[in-house]
C-alpha cells in the first residue's frame, strides 16, 4: 500500500489529492494543514469581505470534514511541517511527530509579504491573504468606525482592497513605491489610463511613496511615513507589497529552490519522491524558457493535479506556465499576458484607446511579448489563447474562430493585424 503526504492543503494540494484518490483506491494519504479550516480559495477574501459571497463561498471544495471523507483522507489539522527530510522522505511537524512516506507533495503556497518595517504588527495594520484576514477586515468595515484607509501597494492584491473600501464608503488613499501602478505588469501608458480610472472612482492615488514606517497616534489612528517625508494618516493601513513563498521549513531538506521550489514540467523536484506544485514553486515559463514563480490559481490546481497523477504512477506534465495577471476591480477590469519587463525600445509597439476599451501591446518580429487591455473582459480568454499559441506554434496564423470574435465585440483590425505574423 503506497503511502502519500500532501504538505499544505489549498488549490494545489486539493488537486493532487483528487488525482491520487482517483489512481489508487488503497493509498494512505496523509494531508498536513497549517490551519482547521478547509482549502479556501484566496483570491475570494476579497469578495467575501465586500459581501458578494457568504463565507462558505471562499471554500470551492467543501469543509475539511467533507474533503476528508469524499477523498479519504487523514487530515491532520492545525499541524505544520517544520522540516522535510528530502533523502528519507520523511516529514516532522510542529508536534514533534516524524513520518517516513514514499511520495510527497510540497503545496505550501505562499503568504503576504511583511517586511522587518517598524510598525506593520500595529494593530490595525494589515495584510490580506488568508480567510482570517478576510474576516477581521470584515468585521471592522462592518463596525462603521472605518473612515479613512491607505492601501500601500498598487498591485493585483492592494487593488482588490482599495476596491472593498470604495464600497463600503472608507475614503480611500492608494500608495506604491514604484513610479506607475502595476508595475511589474503595466506599461507606463496603461497603467496612466488605470490611475485615471481610478481617481474618477474617487481613490487618491500617490506614487514613488516607499514606505519608511508606520506610527500609532494617541486618537486611534495610523500614521505611515514614507521616505519621500510625506505622511499619510488613516484609521487602518493595508499593506499589500507582495507575496513570499512558504518553503522556509525546507531549508536543511536538501530540495533545490530559488525564489520557489524548482520542478521539471512532472512537478517533480531535484529529490526522488518529493514533488512541489502551486504558488511555492517555479515551474518553467514557456515564454523566457527560464524558471518563474507565476502564483495564479489555474497554474496551482493544474500543477495539482499534474503532481498528483505522476505521484500515483501516471504520466503527465504541465505546459502552459506563462505571465497571465488579470484584475477585476470597481467595473474595471485590467488583463496583462506576456511580460512587460521583457519590452524595450527596439520593439514594435501598437496602442488604442477609447473610452471602454485601451490596449498596448508589444511585439518583435514575429514574437509577441506582451499585451495589456483594460475594459475587454470577455475576450481576455481570447487574447490569451492567442498569446500562448504565438508561443507553441510561432508559424501558425491566428485562427478564424478568434479573429471573428474579436471584430464582433469591437476590437480594432489593426489590433488583429498587429497580432498576425504575416
Ligand atoms: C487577494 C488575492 C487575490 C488573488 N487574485 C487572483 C486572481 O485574480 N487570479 C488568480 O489566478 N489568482 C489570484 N490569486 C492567487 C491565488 O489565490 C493563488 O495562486 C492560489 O490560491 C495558490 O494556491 P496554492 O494551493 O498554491 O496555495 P495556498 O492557497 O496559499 O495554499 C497553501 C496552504 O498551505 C498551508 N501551509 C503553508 N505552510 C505550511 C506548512 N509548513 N505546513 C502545513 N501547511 C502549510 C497554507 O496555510 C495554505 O493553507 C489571488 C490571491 C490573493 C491573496
Amino acid at each position: 500500500m503506497n503511502k502519500y503526504a500532501i504538505v499544505g492543503f489549498g488549490c494545489a494540494g486539493y488537486h493532487a489529492a483528487e488525482k491520487i484518490r482517483s489512481r489508487d483506491q488503497e493509498a494512505v494519504i496523509d494531508v498536513y494543514s497549517d490551519t482547521d479550516i478547509g482549502p479556501y480559495n484566496p483570491m475570494l477574501t476579497t469578495y467575501f469581505v465586500k459581501g458578494s459571497l457568504p463565507y462558505e463561498g471562499m471554500f470551492p471544495f467543501g469543509s475539511l470534514e467533507e474533503c476528508e471523507k469524499k477523498l479519504n483522507l487523514h487530515i491532520k489539522k492545525e499541524c505544520p511541517v517544520t522540516a522535510v527530510d528530502g533523502e528519507n522522505r520523511m516529514i516532522c511537524c510542529a508536534d514533534g511527530t516524524k513520518e517516513q512516506y514514499d511520495r510527497i507533495l510540497l503545496s505550501t503556497g505562499a503568504s503576504a509579504l511583511k517586511p522587518p518595517i517598524p510598525g506593520l504588527s500595529l494593530p490595525g495594520v494589515f495584510t490580506m491573504r488568508t480567510a482570517e484576514d478576510a474576516v477581521r477586515l470584515k468585521e471592522r468595515i462592518a463596525s462603521g468606525k472605518l473612515k479613512t484607509a491607505l492601501v500601500i501597494g498598487a498591485s493585483w492584491v492592494g487593488i482588490k482592497v482599495v476596491e472593498d473600501f470604495v464600497e463600503a464608503k472608507v475614503a480611500t488613499t492608494l500608495v506604491d513605491g514604484a513610479p506607475w501602478m502595476f508595475y511589474v505588469a503595466a506599461f507606463e501608458e496603461t497603467a496612466r489610463r488605470a490611475k485615471e480610472d481610478l481617481e474618477k472612482k474617487g481613490v487618491r492615488v500617490s506614487l514613488c511613496q516607499m514606505l519608511d514606517h508606520i506610527e500609532a497616534n494617541a486618537d486611534g489612528t495610523l500614521t505611515a511615513f514614507m521616505k519621500s517625508g510625506d505622511t499619510f494618516t488613516a484609521d487602518t493601513i493595508g499593506v499589500c507589497i507582495g507575496v513570499r513563498t512558504n518553503t522556509g521549513f525546507l531549508k536543511d531538506s536538501g530540495i533545490a529552490m530559488n525564489r520557489g521550489i524548482l520542478v521539471n514540467s512532472r512537478m517533480q523536484t531535484n529529490l526522488p519522491g518529493i514533488y512541489a506544485a502551486g504558488d511555492c514553486v517555479e515551474a518553467k515559463d514557456i515564454q523566457s524558457g527560464q524558471p518563474k514563480n507565476i502564483g495564479v490559481w489555474y497554474n496551482a490546481g493544474r500543477q495539482g493535479e499534474v503532481a498528483g497523477e505522476n505521484m500515483a504512477g501516471g504520466f503527465m506534465e504541465f505546459d502552459a506556465n506563462i505571465l497571465v495577471n488579470l484584475a477585476h476591480y470597481l467595473d474595471y477590469d485590467f488583463i496583462c499576458v506576456g511580460d512587460v519587463s521583457a519590452c524595450g525600445p527596439e520593439d514594435e509597439y501598437y496602442e488604442y484607446e477609447d473610452e471602454k476599451l485601451y490596449i498596448k501591446a508589444c511585439k518583435n518580429g514575429q514574437k509577441i511579448k506582451c499585451i495589456n487591455m483594460i475594459g475587454s473582459a470577455d475576450a481576455n480568454g481570447v487574447v490569451k489563447n492567442i498569446f500562448i499559441k504565438t508561443i507553441e506554434t510561432p508559424e501558425a496564423e491566428i485562427d478564424v474562430k478568434s479573429v471573428c470574435y474579436l471584430l464582433t465585440n469591437g476590437f480594432p483590425e489593426a489590433f488583429i493585424s498587429f497580432l498576425r505574423r504575416k
